[in-house]
């Protein structure tokens, strides 16, 4: 049963991402999967979040800031400035309406799966990490090391996106979403490393 629900929502998603998007999320499904098995958590929540975390990646700005507006989901400025950070967000939200998804801790990982946020549970960690070492992503810096660590230890790796992702996003000169310092921070402080930035 969970298998067909699963299949249902790979073909949907076939339709409505494009094709190296599609990869992607395959790529995070069963990234996912692998460490649910690593880390003890339930493998089909695992699965389910991986496939629907960038549900909305495809998604025009136009259409995930009037989505936004129209439903009384909130924007901060930095949001409003860059909507693709909305799919985040505008994701949980289709996860819930079109995909029927009741399960919290699936919905808060999509919620979260950009940015983290402090006290992510199990799940929330398995997806942000999967995100970021799928064997498709080619371009992060430090992939070998944070793919090794990953099934390791979760929040090591957890720690060395985040300050990678502060990082090159500040090199850049790209903006980052002040959720990600917050998330960075707090779990510095929590495992009693990183430099604190
Ligand atoms: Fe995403
Ligand atoms: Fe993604």
């Amino acid at each position: 049963m969970k298998e067909t629900e699963l299949k249902k929502i790979r073909k949907a998603l076939e339709k409505s991402l494009d094709p190296k998007r599609y990869e992607h999320t395959l790529g995070v499904e069963y990234t996912a999967a692998a460490l649910a098995m690593r880390y003890d958590a339930p493998i089909f929540s695992a699965q389910l979040a991986g496939l629907l975390h960038d549900c909305a990646k495809c998604m025009s700005d136009e259409k995930k800031l009037s989505l936004c507006q129209k439903h009384n989901i909130a924007m901060n400025e930095t949001e409003k400035r860059n909507p693709y950070l909305l799919h985040a967000k505008v994701g949980s939200f289709l996860a819930t309406e079109k995909y029927r998804v009741d399960d919290e801790d699936v919905l808060n990982a999509i919620l979260s799966h950009t940015t983290g946020r402090p006290q992510m549970s199990l799940l929330e960690k398995i997806i942000f990490v999967a995100d970021y070492i799928e064997p498709g992503r080619k371009q992060a810096p430090n992939l070998r090391e944070i793919r090794r660590l990953a099934f390791i230890d979760l929040d090591k790796a957890l720690v060395k996106i985040l300050e990678d992702t502060l990082y090159y996003l500040t090199e850049n000169g790209g903006e980052t979403d002040p959720m990600t310092q917050t998330t960075y921070d707090y779990y510095c402080a929590k495992n009693g490393e990183g430099n604190g930035k």
